[in-house]
C-alpha cells in the first residue's frame, strides 16, 4: 500500500480519493503525513476527501481508522468521531471506554467468531473484546489479551505535529493536546462509583 501512495503523482485530488475509498488506514495515513514538503498539498486534499465523505460538518484533523475521525468542534475540543455521527469524546481518552463492548470469554464463545486454536497457546484465559459504535453498531476494533488485561489504547495522535509537518499548523495547537487523559475518566468513573 506503501508504494501505491508513493507512486500516485503528485497527489491529484482524484488519486487521493482512490486511495481514501479503497482500504486506506491510520498506517497509510501516517506514511501521508510523513511526506516531504512537496507533498504538503496532497494532505490537505486527503483531509478535503475525507471531509466529503462525511455526512457532518466538523473539521477533520486526522483519520484514526477505517471509521473513526478526529474532528474539530465548535467549542474547539477534539473529539472522536465516527463516520455515522457518534462522538467518543475527548481523543486524548482512549475511545474504546465510550463503545458498547462485547467479551468473548474461553475458547467455545471466542472460536464463535475466530479461529484462533492454532495461535494461542491457554484459550482459558483470553478474552476477545469487541468495540462497538454506539450509534450505528460498526465494529470499531476488536482485541484478544488475557482476562482482565487493560483495554489496549491504540494510539494516541501527534495532530499538531502531523498538521504543522504539512505546512498547514493549526491555529489551536498546543502542547496539552498531545496527553494521555485516559486514566482521568476512570478517575472520574472511581468517584462516581464510591459515591
Ligand atoms: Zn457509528
Amino acid at each position: 500500500m506503501a508504494n501505491e501512495i508513493e507512486d500516485k503523482s503528485a497527489g491529484s485530488k482524484e488519486n487521493i480519493k482512490a486511495l481514501v475509498e479503497g482500504t486506506i488506514d491510520w498506517e497509510d495515513a501516517k506514511k501521508m503525513m510523513r511526506m516531504s514538503p512537496k507533498d504538503e498539498d496532497r494532505f490537505v486534499k486527503y483531509l478535503e476527501v475525507l471531509q466529503e465523505r462525511v455526512s457532518w460538518k466538523e473539521k477533520i484533523l486526522c483519520r484514526m481508522s477505517e471509521h473513526l475521525y478526529v474532528v474539530r468542534k465548535d467549542d474547539g475540543s477534539r473529539v472522536v468521531k465516527c463516520d455515522c455521527g457518534h462522538e467518543l469524546g475527548d481523543y486524548r481518552v482512549n475511545w474504546k471506554l465510550s463503545t458498547k463492548i462485547r467479551v468473548r470469554r474461553g475458547l467455545e464463545e471466542i472460536s464463535q467468531a475466530y479461529s484462533l486454536k492454532e495461535v494461542v497457546p491457554n484459550p482459558d484465559l483470553i478474552d476477545a473484546r469487541e468495540y462497538y459504535c454506539p450509534g450505528c453498531y460498526a465494529r470499531l476494533a476488536v482485541e484478544v489479551v488475557p482476562t482482565g488485561y487493560p483495554i489496549i489504547f491504540e494510539m494516541l495522535p501527534d495532530i499538531d505535529q502531523a498538521h504543522a509537518k504539512a505546512g498547514k499548523p493549526l491555529a489551536d495547537q498546543s502542547p496539552d493536546w498531545f496527553q494521555d487523559k485516559t486514566n482521568e475518566l476512570i478517575s472520574q468513573w472511581t468517584k462516581k462509583v464510591k459515591v
